[in-house]
């Protein structure tokens, strides 16, 4: 890369769906010679991806394009707010272009446009695998685009459109690269992953001379051959999904799931649009864990939803506290521009909402502080992600990167940082883990 390269910020903000949109349009960039640069200053143009999901984040967005605009003036706007172009312009009629979601094409058009590429036939800059935001040692694998449900409170299918799975060949080629750079973890993301494959009627495709279907099994069972771990984002618990427990319980796959399950009370679950019967769902989270005792559950959870009773919200609890829901997020409701669910009738007043939160967060902090202390004495396989004064930070099967707890290691042995290492568990507290290595 030489000093006259043209030169790009880029900020990337929400989900890691929108993560992996960055990374492809960052590997494009790289390709054709642009250099990423980290401040505003030294960048000829600054791209933003940004996220649209609830309020805090499309403010959060709002405020890294006024940024950039004021502090470097040449901004493209990517992502989920991009959808939004209309509401964009208006406040920021400075901006070069604005695309929406999953739009690498779009923007590298508008990057040529406004900055263009340099010409060097030699350029063979981006590594194999293509520019990862996540740190060496993990990556999320995105298998599809889109959504075919029309939850109340969610704009995502009229931002990112129907369900569009990418063919499985296609996605074990990436998996496979990946793992060939060093990768040791998988997480496997779309907006909803046990629906994989069902708009192309589970296609057959050839994988390493394999016929494998375009579906959810096929992908967990192919995957696990691979020899790392592999992390399943964003299932929903269908009758289907039975199928891959026993592979976490042989350990071919992470015995961890996130479902988001939104709430648990009928009525609820109804005004969001949301399917899912309580009972079948604890009886099949039962059944999972009767096959594989050591499964952890992840969900994430909207308190304060329009109409939500005290009786329902007792029902969310009775739910978290029955199913053992390891780590949970949860988030107050609040109105997104463009969702069903800003005409229902039965708003909460934000006292409500911030008092359920306050009480789903107790009831969640005991149920994940007494799930982990019976991992107290245990030996686990950690993957190493930092060092600090006191040790070594490391996840274990568990724990997704970011969103849950993690463990922390006594350094009275050298590890390193991106490899796996054995410990043993000796204290816990309401989220992490307290480990000696062995
Ligand atoms: S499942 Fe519901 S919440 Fe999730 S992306 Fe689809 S519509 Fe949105």
């Amino acid at each position: 890369m030489s000093a006259s390269s043209p030169k790009i910020g880029f900020v990337s903000l929400g989900c890691p769906k929108a993560t992996v949109d960055s990374e492809q349009i960052l590997t494009s960039l790289q390709s054709e010679g642009y250099q990423s640069v980290a401040d505003y200053e030294e960048a000829d143009l600054v791209v933003i991806n940004t996220c649209g999901f609830i309020d805090a984040a499309i403010d959060e967005s709002m405020q890294a394009i006024d940024e950039a605009l004021q502090e470097n003036g040449r901004v493209i706007v990517t992502g989920c707010l991009g959808a939004r172009a209309d509401r964009l312009r208006e406040s920021f009629p400075d901006l070069l272009a604005v695309t929406g979601p999953h739009a690498r094409d779009e923007v590298m058009a508008a990057v040529h446009q406004h900055l263009p590429a340099p010409h060097n036939p030699f350029l063979d800059l981006v590594p194999k695998q293509g520019i990862r935001l996540t740190p060496r040692h993990y990556a999320y694998l995105k298998i599809s685009e889109g959504c075919n449900h029309s939850c109340s409170f969610c704009i995502i299918p009229s931002m990112r459109g129907k369900l569009v799975s990418r063919p499985i060949d296609d996605v074990m080629r990436e998996a496979e690269t990946l793992v060939e750079a060093g990768i040791k973890e998988l997480l496997v993301i779309s907006q909803d992953t046990s629906a994989y494959g069902v708009d192309v009627k589970y296609g057959l495709r050839l994988w390493q001379g394999q016929p494998l279907q375009t579906r959810f099994y096929d992908l967990a069972k192919a995957l696990s051959t691979l020899g790392v771990w592999i992390r399943l984002h964003y299932v929903y618990p269908y009758p289907h999904v039975d199928d891959v427990i026993p592979l976490m319980a042989d350990g071919q796959l992470l015995p961890y799931l996130d479902i988001p399950f939104q709430h648990a009370s009928p009525s609820v679950l109804k005004a969001m649009k949301r399917p899912g019967s309580r009972e079948r769902v604890l009886e099949r989270i039962q059944a999972w864990r009767n096959i594989c005792p050591e499964l952890v559950l992840r969900s994430t959870f909207i308190v304060g939803f329009p109409g939500e009773t005290e009786k329902d919200f007792e029902q969310l609890i009775e739910f978290i506290n029955e199913a053992g829901i390891d780590h949970a997020g949860c988030f107050t409701y609040s109105d997104v521009e463009g969702a069903a669910a800003n005409e229902l009738p039965g708003q909460l007043p934000e006292h409500i909402k911030q008092e359920r939160y306050d009480e789903f967060m107790l009831a969640q902090q005991a149920i994940s502080q007494a799930r982990l202390q019976r991992r107290i004495g245990s030996e686990q396989i950690v993957l190493v992600e930092d060092q600090d004064e006191q040790g070594y930070i490391a996840r274990s099967y568990a724990d997704a990167p970011d969103i849950d707890g993690l463990t922390y290691i006594d350094n009275t042995k050298a590890l390193r940082i991106g490899d796996f290492a054995r410990v043993t568990v000796t204290e816990t507290d309401a989220y992490d883990c307290y480990a000696s290595a062995l």
